[in-house]
Parts: structure tokens; C-alpha cells; sequence
């Protein structure tokens, strides 16, 4: 896929922020998935998003593909899986530890060889799925284990992907020899003109199935509702990347099945805002708790703790609540909270408050208001005078 412009791809301009990136990555994958999108060559096309999105996703590799230019880019990254350095969100993926978490790009950049023809007979992995997974707030930040269900294409139980008749096993193709291409020749005013083109026989996978199997028809596959269970590690968040081996679809001449890549969407909270492994909190307090210290008490998604507030605390300060943030996925613990605190004017006063506060003023050497208190009466007053 070398020499594709992936802002092209994304239809994104060149400064497009890393957030016009990511929705407009999100909208043509939903368009294009192959669980949705049929049509020839949207596969094809879904490879192209996500490739497109793994670079542009990611500050670092974007800044090499926009060195490089859309021609030498991908060979800049080299190698697929070699380079497992990550890229983008499987970057982060990577990071999840354990099995099952692995460089993508050994499936899009592997091998190499791109251009070359494919050996019809060699086994090929089966396509990756990909499924959108909505996470409440805290789901993300706990984790949780759920089951999923989605239709793919399985291999065939009764033939276990032969295609042929159980007893019977597919032959060579007779008409191109297995190689699954024949040559064409066609007079034109030009001369004689050779053209290679798919065997016809044998639709390009040069086997022949004398008797087909009852069950998949000589496809090898049959659609299956697929269960699988997902254990969603604590403190993934929205964007992110999960990938599952072998869930995807089955693959042909005995290749693996494919992948499934789960792609999280988290929930905002009505409460917090959350960066990474740190939650952000705004929290009120009186003109009083700020000017004289309290404790108070402050909601984290670990529960409810107690903060000190000093005395003498401006409107804006932030508090740091270590550890109390999501876990962090690559171990190490948890982010932090912070919370920022906002001085609240009170709207009303009552006249025991109003008294108190004007002697607090009195007290500081202040002139607030008159005796009379409001605006029209200064105004009023300074005519007098
Ligand atoms: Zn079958
Ligand atoms: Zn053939």
C-alpha cells in the first residue's frame, strides 16, 4: 500500500488536528467495515483506514510520514512486524501486557511484497474483523470481563475447510496446472496480444473440487455466530485498540484465522474528565472554607476522600490526589486526580450574613456600599453632595 497519501485516505487536511483525525478515522471504519460494507473492495479500503489512522493517529509517526512523503513513508517505518516499536493506538495496545496484544502491522506491512502475485495454494489468514465496544466511565477505568457475539465466517465444520465432500479431497486444477493463472492470447490490430488472467476453472486458487461439500458448497466457509469472551483490562480509554488472535475469519488453504481488533468508545462522565491515567475534578467552596481552611470531603472513582483545604486558598488552586486517577496500563500504578477548586460568591445573603460581612469588611479597612447598600443609592447620594 506504499505510495498511498493517508491524509488523502482520511480525508483529512494536512493540519488536521489529532482529533479531526480520530472522527474522521471513526466514521469511514464504521462505513467501511467488512461486517457492514459488502461491497468489492471495501475490505481493501478498511485496510487503508486503519493503516492511514496508525500514522496519522500518532504524533510521532505522523511527523516521520510527513518527512518522508506519502511515497518513501511506509518504507521508513520498515519491516512490519520487525519494527514492533508500535504504531499509534496499537502503540498503546502493545502496552497491555500479556498475550494476545501484538503489532498489527505484521498483518499490513508484513512480508514485504506487496506487488508480488500470490501463490494460490499458500495458506492466507483470514480477514480481521473489527468490533466497536461503547464503555461506561468507570467500566473503562476498572476493567471488566464480558462476552461479545458477532458473525463471521468460520470454517466449515464438515469439511474443515477443504470445500471438498468429506471422503473426497480437492485435485489440482486441470485447466491452469495450480498456479491458478492462464494465459490469454487475443488478435488486435496491434498484433497478437498475451495477457495472463485468473484461471477460470479454478477461480485463481488452482484446486479443483470434483465434489463439493454439502455443507459450504466447495467454499470451505460457513457464517457462524461467534462468542468470545473479552477481558477488558483496567484503564483503557476511548480510542484505544484490543486486539484478539484468531478471532477474526477463517483463512484460506489451511491459513489462520484473522484477527478482531476491538475498538473502545468511553463514555464521558457527568463528573469527572479524565487525560490519560489523571481525572479532573472542579469542586465549590465557600468565600469562608478558602479564606479560613476546611476539610472536605471529594468524590473520586475510588470512593469519597477527605482533602484539606488551607487556609487562604485562591479561587483556581488545584489539589493533587495521588493515586486516586486510572490505572495505568502498563503497570506502574495509578494516575493521579486533581482537583480544582471554585470559589462560589453566595447569591443571596440573609441579614445576619450581610451584617457579618460588612463588619468583616469594617474589620479590613474596606468601604463596601453605604449604609443603604445598593447602587441607585451611591448614585444618588453623590448627586446630593
Ligand atoms: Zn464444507
Ligand atoms: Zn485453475
Amino acid at each position: 500500500m506504499a505510495g498511498k497519501d493517508y491524509y488523502e485516505v482520511l480525508g483529512v487536511g494536512k493540519d488536521a488536528s489529532q482529533a479531526d483525525i480520530k472522527k474522521a478515522y471513526r466514521k469511514l471504519s464504521k462505513q467501511y467495515h467488512p461486517d457492514i460494507n459488502k461491497a468489492p473492495g471495501a475490505e481493501e479500503k478498511f485496510k487503508e483506514i486503519t493503516e492511514a489512522y496508525e500514522v496519522l493517529g500518532d504524533e510521532q509517526k505522523r511527523a516521520n510520514y510527513d518527512q518522508y512523503g506519502s511515497a518513501d513513508g511506509p518504507q521508513g517505518f520498515g519491516g512490519g512486524a520487525g519494527g514492533a516499536g508500535g504504531f499509534g493506538g496499537f502503540g498503546d495496545a502493545g502496552g497491555f501486557g500479556g498475550g494476545g496484544f501484538e503489532d498489527i502491522f505484521s498483518q499490513f506491512f508484513g512480508g514485504g511484497g506487496g506487488g508480488a502475485r500470490r501463490n494460490p495454494n499458500a495458506p492466507q489468514p483470514g480477514r480481521d474483523l473489527q468490533y466497536q465496544m461503547t464503555l461506561k466511565f468507570e467500566e473503562a477505568i476498572f476493567g471488566k470481563k464480558t462476552k461479545i457475539k458477532y458473525n463471521r465466517e468460520a470454517q466449515c465444520h464438515t469439511c474443515h475447510g477443504s470445500g471438498a465432500k468429506p471422503g473426497t479431497t480437492p485435485e489440482t486444477c486441470h485447466n491452469c496446472g495450480g498456479s491458478g493463472y492462464v494465459m490469454s492470447e487475443t488478435n488486435t490490430p496491434l498484433g497478437r496480444m498475451r495477457s495472463q488472467q485468473v484461471c477460470p476453472v479454478c477461480q485463481g486458487t488452482g484446486k479443483e473440487i470434483k465434489e463439493k461439500c454439502p455443507t459450504c458448497g466447495g467454499s470451505g466457509h460457513e457464517e457462524e455466530r461467534h462468542e468470545v469472551e473479552v477481558n477488558i483490562p483496567a484503564g483503557v480509554d476511548d480510542g484505544q485498540q484490543m486486539r484478539l488472535q484468531n478471532q477474526g475469519e477463517a483463512g484460506q488453504n489451511g491459513g489462520p484465522y484473522g484477527d478482531l481488533f476491538i475498538i473502545f468508545s468511553v463514555q464521558p462522565s457527568k463528573v469527572f474528565q479524565r487525560n490519560g491515567a489523571d481525572i479532573y475534578l472542579d469542586k465549590d467552596i465557600s468565600f469562608t472554607q478558602a479564606a479560613l481552611g476546611d476539610e472536605i470531603k471529594v468524590q473520586t472513582v475510588h470512593g469519597d476522600v477527605s482533602l484539606k483545604i488551607p487556609a487562604g486558598t485562591q479561587t483556581g488552586s488545584t489539589f493533587r490526589l495521588k493515586g486516586k486517577g486510572a490505572p495505568r496500563l502498563r503497570g506502574n500504578g495509578n494516575g493521579d486526580q486533581r482537583v480544582t477548586v471554585k470559589i462560589v460568591t453566595p447569591k443571596n445573603l440573609n441579614k445576619a450574613q450581610r451584617t457579618a460581612l460588612k463588619a468583616y469588611a469594617e474589620a479590613s479597612g474596606e468601604q463596601v456600599g453605604s449604609g443603604k447598600g445598593n447602587f441607585f443609592d451611591k448614585m444618588k447620594d453623590a448627586f446630593d453632595n
